[in-house]
Formats: structure tokens, C-alpha cells, sequence
């Protein structure tokens, strides 16, 4: 019998996890012929998130959970996840149900008729959304498919099934600095593409403010494009081929006219200008090397502070 994990990652959902729960609950009864896991990981939520864990994992066998000792970011709780499902077949999903749970007998459907790898879901639509986020959303995937190898398909959710092939090859990547998207995309394999009108979030807020999106962003390019190192150079030449342009000028205006002491002002700008950019560049070498020097601190993804007994006693009885 097969096994599906699914992984979900939480931070102050008390009130969306039981919502989610029952939603999952027909799903997982109807699809009787495999077997399932739900894996909620609390991302250090300070509400009442991880009794109702625990609660349910007291209920239902098949609920486990992983809390960290603090807020790690959804990118470290998918990463725990991955690294702690047992299933054949493992499934990232949101706790509020902008992730349609009903997707999930077509997901594994079209895993096994089709030969495939991963199936993955990706919203058609941003209908509920702030016209903003959507507008900036557009722009950050025209920018990063620009400048980057990797392909990002847009209204790509983490929403997906993939075997266990695909979970090793992410795993494999242990990387600090975590973009998923980019991770899933990076890694290859036989992927299809699931795609559904979006829905809004079952009860609660977004987690995502506009800054955490744009630092978010940052990660994804800085992550998956060294195409902005390269800006340093090329603003260098053309910089170099102006001012060869405007002493020329100068030196023949200079002959045939004279000196005269005007033109102070627009030296004030260039000068000002010239380093704006020169600070500009800097920075992007700087956001570069700060996530260089992350990375080389080895610091673990992720710190448990408690984790589901049931499973543990489980696997300990499995080894007796
Ligand atoms: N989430 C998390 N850690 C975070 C932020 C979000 O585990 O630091 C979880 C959140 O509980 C939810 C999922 O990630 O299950 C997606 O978050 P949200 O719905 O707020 O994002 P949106 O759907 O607006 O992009
Ligand atoms: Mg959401």
C-alpha cells in the first residue's frame, strides 16, 4: 500500500488547522487505498498552534507534528517536513485552504498514470488579492525568468506531490538561504502542472506582509541569478564610454570657445550620481556576500523543540 506524507507548515493557525482537518478527513477516507500521513509543523507559533497538535495527534494516529523552538520561516518548516515524511509520496500543503485538498485524488492519479515525478499546482487566477501584490508578484517572475536559468512558472504554488526521488534530490540541497520554488524547479524531473482558480484563505490573515514578500524575492534572486553581480561591470563601461564622450566634447568646446567657470551645477549632479550607482553596486555585492557568509556558518535549518510521541515510540518499538 502506498503511503502519502503530507507536509504542513503553520505558524498561529489555531484556528485554520481544525478547518483544515475536516476538510482533509473525506479525502483521506475516500482514497482507502493508500495509506496517510499528515505532518503539521509548527513554526513557532505563540497561540494556542501546538496543543492543537498534540491534540490531534492524541485523536488520529495518522497526524504527527515537529514544533521548532522559534519562528524559522515556512522554507525551514517544508525542509523539516521533507526530511521527517516516511511516505512513498510526499505532499506540501497550506494549513488555510488556498491549497484545495480536493486536487489531491487528481495528484496522485495523474502521478501514476502518467509516469510522473511531481505534479504541482499553480493558480490561474489571483481573484481576492490586492491588485499590489499581484502587479509586484507579475514583475518579480518577468524579472527572475530574465535574469536566471531557472525556470519559475508563474502562480506556482508549493502545493505538490512528488515521489520520493524528488524529496531525496531536495533534501540533498542544503542550502541556509531556501527558495523553494526555485529549489523544486532546480532539482528537474517529470513535472505536470495541476491548474485551479484561486481561493481565499479559509479564516485568519496572511503571514506574508509586502516586506517579508520583497526580502523574499531578494532570496530568490540573489539565490538562483548572479546575473545582478554582473550590473557592477556593465554600468562601469558604459560610465567609462560617457565620459570619454563628454572630454571630447569639452576639450573641442574648450578650443574652440574658451574656458569659462559655468557648469558647477551639472558637476554637483554627475558627481552625486556617479555614486548612487557606485553605492548601488556595492550593495548588490553586498546582499551577495552577506548570504555567502550565511551559508558558511553551517547553522542548522531548523532547532526542534518538541516532536509527535506516538511516532517516536512507534519507530522505537519497530527497531526492539
Ligand atoms: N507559514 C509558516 N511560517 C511563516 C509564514 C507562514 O509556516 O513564517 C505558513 C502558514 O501558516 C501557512 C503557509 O505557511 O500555512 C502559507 O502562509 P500564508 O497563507 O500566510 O501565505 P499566503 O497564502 O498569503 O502566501
Ligand atoms: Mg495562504
Amino acid at each position: 500500500m502506498d503511503k502519502i506524507s503530507v507536509i504542513i507548515p503553520c505558524l498561529n493557525e489555531e484556528e485554520a488547522i481544525p478547518i483544515y482537518y475536516e476538510a482533509m478527513k473525506p479525502v483521506m477516507d475516500k482514497m482507502n487505498e493508500v495509506e496517510y500521513e499528515l505532518i503539521f509543523v509548527d513554526d513557532g507559533s505563540d497561540d494556542g498552534t501546538l496543543s492543537i497538535m498534540r491534540e490531534m495527534s492524541e485523536k488520529d494516529s495518522r497526524c504527527r507534528y515537529l514544533s521548532f523552538s522559534r519562528n524559522f520561516g515556512k522554507e525551514a518548516a517544508l525542509y523539516a517536513g521533507l526530511s521527517n515524511a516516511t511516505g512513498d509520496y510526499v505532499v506540501v500543503m497550506d494549513v488555510d485552504l488556498q491549497d484545495p485538498v480536493e486536487l489531491l485524488p487528481d495528484m496522485y492519479e495523474m502521478i501514476q498514470s502518467q509516469n510522473l515525478d511531481r505534479v504541482a499546482a499553480r493558480r490561474v487566477d489571483r481573484e481576492g488579492e490586492p491588485l499590489i501584490r499581484s502587479f509586484l508578484s507579475d514583475c518579480f517572475y518577468k524579472f527572475i525568468n530574465k535574469i536566471s536559468k531557472t525556470e519559475f512558472v508563474k502562480g506556482a504554488r508549493d502545493y505538490c506531490m512528488m515521489k520520493r526521488n524528488v524529496v531525496n534530490a531536495v533534501l540533498e540541497m542544503q542550502e541556509y538561504n531556501r527558495f523553494s520554488k526555485g529549489i523544486f524547479q532546480w532539482v528537474g524531473f517529470r513535472t505536470a502542472w495541476l491548474e485551479y482558480h484561486n481561493a481565499e484563505r479559509s479564516v485568519g490573515e496572511t503571514k506574508w506582509s509586502l516586506k517579508k514578500l520583497a526580502l523574499y524575492s531578494l532570496e530568490g534572486i540573489i539565490g538562483f541569478s548572479t546575473s545582478p553581480l554582473s550590473i557592477a561591470s556593465i554600468m562601469g563601461i558604459i560610465f567609462c564610454f560617457i565620459a570619454f564622450i563628454m572630454t571630447v566634447f569639452i576639450a573641442v568646446r574648450t578650443l574652440i570657445f574658451g574656458n569659462d567657470v559655468g557648469g558647477w551645477t551639472s558637476l554637483a549632479c554627475l558627481i552625486l550620481f556617479v555614486g548612487g550607482v557606485q553605492l548601488f553596486c556595492t550593495g548588490i555585492v553586498g546582499g551577495y556576500l552577506s548570504k555567502a557568509y550565511l551559508e558558511t556558518k553551517h547553522r542548522p535549518i531548523y532547532i526542534l523543540k518538541e516532536e509527535s510521541q506516538k511516532h517516536l515510540e512507534k519507530e522505537d518499538t519497530a527497531n526492539a
